[in-house]
């Protein structure tokens, strides 16, 4: 298990901001894309910058939580 470094806010009365860095999905952390294209009698391979992280290959990942405790009758 990776660790992570995160940071979780109050915000108010049951509700949370957490926050937290984490590799890129879309690139796996390399910060470029592959795209493959069809161009007439061949394929064409371009690297583009990957347009989740802007080239950084990490994400800022935050999640607003919130809480409610509810009795069970
Ligand atoms: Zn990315």
């Amino acid at each position: 298990m990776r660790k992570q470094n995160t940071h979780t806010n109050r915000l108010a009365a049951g509700q949370y901001l957490s926050e937290y860095i984490d590799i890129c999905r879309n690139c796996n952390g390399s910060g470029i894309v592959n795209y493959r294209s069809n161009q007439g009698d061949g394929t064409i391979d371009t690297v583009r910058e990957c347009l989740v992280c802007k080239g950084s290959g990490k994400v800022l990942i935050k999640k607003e939580i919130f809480v409610s405790i509810n009795p069970i009758k």
